[in-house]
């Protein structure tokens, strides 16, 4: 019998990445990125990714490539280039030597209205531009209590993927985040967590095939911490973590990524 052994690329990987907002000094981000650098002590089995403000992806990421730690944006224009003042292009952030870029993240969709249209055509042009892709996807609690979670999941899935060729699913990382549990200190349940991510790896499969959706890393966020992170990396489905406040502190970051 001959074993074909899996490209690295086609397995489910172990990530978590940290969403440090629009938070930090260009001094304190610094910081932070040269603690995470210090505190590695080799044990993290999980790829990890920090995505700072833009100001400061260029000089995080030269403090913290030597160690893998990669460096994703927390938005991208959905434009290509030209007169778009104050957007910042895919291609730039290729450019500029960063791998990652959170798409999706409830707070864009929430605070600056944005639509699956327009998070598909971020997708789109983020894909050209060979960035990996970190896409947010999730219910609020109105929708989650009137028995939406599973629409809500279909239609964000369904309009951000549709033109995603199956090369292009290997970049992509989906990132389920409970609007509900989002910086509030309301964690999903593992139980819940695991519901919602199981569907959306069915989901996949139907979008895409059973083998890319099983190959898909789907993280969870929403007040996740160092405490209550391995009860949730424990669930079948769920591959690490989108972590927002709890990022900001090395100490509870790095615990994350030892919590699988
Ligand atoms: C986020 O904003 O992606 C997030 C998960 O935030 P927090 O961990 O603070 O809930």
């Amino acid at each position: 019998m001959i074993y074909i052994w899996p490209k690295l690329k086609d397995m489910r990987q172990k990530i978590v990445a940290g969403n440090w907002k629009m938070n930090t000094s260009q001094a304190e981000a610094l910081t932070l990125a040269g603690e995470l650098v210090d505190g590695l002590n080799g044990s993290e089995t999980a790829t990890l990714i920090v995505c700072p403000p833009f100001p400061w992806l260029v000089s995080v990421k030269a403090k913290v490539a030597s160690a893998g730690i990669s460096v994703g944006a927390q938005n991208c224009s959905n434009m290509e280039k030209g007169a778009f003042t104050g957007e910042v292009s895919p291609a730039m952030l290729q450019s500029a030597g960063i791998s990652h870029v959170i798409i999706g993240h409830s707070e864009r969709r929430a605070i600056y209205h944005e639509s699956n249209s327009l998070v598909a055509d971020k997708v789109n042009i983020a894909l050209k531009n060979n960035l990996s892709i970190l896409l947010c996807i999730g219910e609020t609690l109105e929708e989650r209590n009137a028995g939406k979670l599973h629409e809500i999941i279909d239609e964000q899935l369904t309009e951000a993927l549709k033109s995603v060729s199956a090369e292009d699913f290997k970049s992509i990382i989906i990132a389920y985040e409970p609007v509900w549990a989002i910086g509030t200190g309301l964690t999903a349940s593992p139980e819940q967590a695991q519901e919602a991510h199981a569907y959306i790896r069915t989901k996949l499969a139907a979008i895409a095939s059973e083998q890319i959706a099983e190959n898909m890393s789907i993280l969870y966020g929403g007040s996740c911490n160092a405490s209550n992170a391995a009860t949730l990396f424990a669930q079948k489905d769920i591959d690490g973590g989108l972590i927002g406040g709890a990022s900001l502190k090395s100490e509870d970051f790095l615990t994350i990524a030892r919590s699988f």
